[in-house]
């Protein structure tokens, strides 16, 4: 038998293609277009691809490290910068990005010097606070930048955007968006500005636009955990029609024991400096995998089977293995959130796999599955 190698992501690129596909459908039913955001991933190219086939052209990162590297793939699809840049990173932004989202000015003038150095136009894209208190020019601030920035010899607006729900957990509401639509109006109104891009926010804004009768100005939304993970992330549900489990992480049993459940012997701080509380109950399957918190995220990480992770160290994920007797090279199975599968792309250590839809019956290809699988996926 050949060895799967362990600990590994194993990512299941159809599945992630079909989250893409439905969504990309569902919203431009709405006459909006999907950027796909994929710095959760690392912009992992066959995860790109999936999203490619999925007809998405639009795809977001946050590091210019990704964009060089989409950039140099050649991959076929406009290049976004989602994370405001540093002055440090102008000239890798305009070298490898067709658009970045901006907030600062000084930054701003640094990307027109620098276009101008490198014989181009600089496409970005204004980013506005709407309450949630991360990036973005505060509304009544937004007349007098846009102002100052069309002065600039090599900059393009290419459009408006605003964010929610990621620091101060500000839902985008009905209101909200109905308030963002008219600053962007009132922009367009008073500078004749053509703004192709007008960039509502992220997977959190899903309900809204699924739900909204008047999407406003709105012609652009950002997914990223929508289409990995296939969840709306102000509640954490799954979006019906799409698959949760697009990722799973498997490590591999290195110790399995019968040991106490509390720890014996005077205790002081563990080595994160933390005191962790145990509970009695006496004997249990003590577990130990070959992966912990130099790999991955682990309380991201919630077990397949009816097991409990007691905690981590650098190198180990301790388990109760409950009732289940594990044996040294069993491999444990783990269901990773957002946070855990980006620190299992991010490690090196964590072998990268992909695995194709397997149509076993319990995860039958429901309908709309089907429609999409006809109608975007490539034959297999
Ligand atoms: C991360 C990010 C997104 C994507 O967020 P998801 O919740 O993964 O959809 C969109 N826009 C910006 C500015 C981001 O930083």
């Amino acid at each position: 038998m050949k060895l799967k190698p362990v600990p590994r992501i194993e990512i299941n690129l159809d599945k992630i293609q079909h989250n893409a596909a439905v969504l990309k459908h569902l919203c431009e039913a709405k006459g909006v277009e999907v950027t796909g955001v994929v710095k959760g991933v690392c912009a992992d190219l066959q995860i790109v691809n999936a999203l490619i086939q999925a007809g998405i052209t639009r795809l977001a990162v946050s590091k210019t490290f990704h964009l060089e590297k989409l950039k140099k793939a050649k991959i076929n699809a406009t290049l976004i910068l989602l994370r405001t840049p540093g002055i440090s990173e102008v000239p890798a932004v305009v070298k490898y990005a067709d658009i970045s989202m901006n907030s600062e000015m000084d930054v701003i003038r640094a990307l027109s010097n620098e276009a101008v150095k490198q014989g181009k136009t600089h496409k970005i894209i204004v980013m506005v606070e709407m309450g949630d208190l991360r990036e973005g020019v505060m509304p009544k601030d937004l007349p007098a930048f846009i102002s100052e920035v069309m002065q600039l010899p090599a900059i393009e607006i290419a459009g408006i955007g605003t964010n929610f729900a990621c620091f101060g957990g500000v839902l985008p509401t009905e209101e909200k968006m109905r308030e963002f639509s008219s600053i962007v109006e009132k922009i367009k109104r008073q500078f004749a500005l053509q703004l192709p891009i007008v960039s509502g926010g992220n997977s959190a804004n899903l309900k809204w636009l699924l739900e909204t009768d008047d999407i406003g100005s709105v012609n652009d939304i950002r997914l990223g955990e929508s289409i990995l993970l296939g969840r709306e992330t102000t509640e954490g549900g799954i979006i019906p029609n799409l698959y949760p489990d697009t990722f799973k992480f498997v490590a591999e049993v290195i110790e399995a024991k019968q040991k106490p459940s509390s720890p014996y012997g005077y205790r002081g701080k563990n080595g994160f400096g933390e005191s962790i509380e145990f509970q009695e109950h006496g004997w249990i399957n003590h577990i130990l995998v070959n992966a912990g918190r130099q790999d991955v995220f682990v309380p991201g990480l919630s077990p397949t089977k009816p097991i409990k992770i007691l905690g981590a160290t650098s190198d180990h994920i301790v388990i109760d293995g409950k009732k289940h007797q594990f044996e040294v090279g069993d491999e444990i199975t783990f269901t990773p959130n957002y946070a855990a599968v980006l620190s299992l792309m991010t490690s090196p250590y964590i072998h990268k796999t992909y695995i194709e839809f397997t149509g076993s019956k319990h995860e039958k290809p429901n309908n709309v599955y089907s429609i999409y699988k006809q109608k975007f996926l490539p034959k297999h």
